[in-house]
């Protein structure tokens, strides 16, 4: 009976060690989940205007209300050409001037019919609905070319970025603009930094629901498990250069209204 206790004891202690020291040892496949796949919809068609109240962040004209996400006191390098603009992957990330704290948001995105690669390099960009800092800090929305294109369902457009698989598949065919309307409620925090209420968010992709009401675990985490670390307020909105080889991705229409 005594070796018993002395065995189990043992085993417990190894099991508390190894899950300490789990998260040095995590590797980004840990955290990508490929089954169950969300069932394909096809979307109808929206009417995409922006309101009389909201503030309009792109108007097909210039990128006078974004900076360079690395150097704030730079302007947005991205180009605009023909009402549209595209990422520059040369440059890096590009954030709005101004910080939002809970709002409405609505973009529109497209991914070039020439689309190459596969996976998550096959048009991959993002929306941090609050960047908190330089690179891809903060919390990601997914853009990515997903029709037809099999990944990890936690990474496929329309995600919260390893943390919550969009409920359906809405994408369209590369070469047809596709729209995202986030409702996005930004977590508050107690005097002692620790969270009080977590971020929320709502995506309607294509006009379909595919977040509904996620509440989020903390900001984006590529590797390990994600966790609110750091208090914060208001913050800019964030679209990703990612690094990927294949052709970039433009925008268009996009304006956001504070709710
Ligand atoms: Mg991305």
């Amino acid at each position: 009976m005594k070796s018993y206790k002395i065995i189990l004891t043992a085993f417990l202690l190894i099991g508390s060690l190894s899950m300490a020291n789990g998260q040095d040892n995590a590797k980004h496949e840990d955290t990508e989940f490929y089954t169950p796949v969300p069932k394909e919809v096809v979307p109808g068609k929206t009417s995409n205007s922006a309101p009389s109240d909201a503030l309009v962040l792109f108007n097909g004209k210039n990128l006078d209300q974004w900076v360079m996400a690395d150097d704030r006191s730079q302007p947005a390098r991205w180009k605009v050409r023909n009402g549209i603009f595209t990422v520059d992957k040369n440059t890096g990330n590009i954030e709005t001037k101004q910080s939002f704290t809970n709002y409405q948001l609505h973009l529109e995105w497209y991914i070039p019919a020439n689309i190459s690669g596969e996976g998550q390099a096959r048009g991959n960009s993002g929306i941090f609905l609050a960047s908190l800092g330089k690179g891809d800090l903060g919390y990601e929305l997914q853009i990515l070319d997903s029709y037809e294109n099999k990944t990890y369902t936690n990474g496929m457009a329309g995600s919260i970025y390893k943390q919550a698989t969009p409920l359906f598949n809405p994408a369209r065919k590369p070469g047809e603009w596709q729209t995202y309307d986030v409702i996005w409620l930004a977590p508050t925090f107690n005097t002692d930094s620790t969270v009080k209420t977590p971020a929320k968010v709502t995506v309607l992709f294509n006009g379909v629901v595919v977040q509904n009401g996620f509440e989020l675990k903390g900001p984006t985490q590529y590797i390990g498990q994600p966790a609110y670390r750091k208090a914060h307020g208001a913050s800019p909105i964030k679209l990703q250069a990612h690094g990927d080889k294949s052709e970039p991705i433009s925008f268009r229409n996009i304006w956001i209204r504070e709710i």
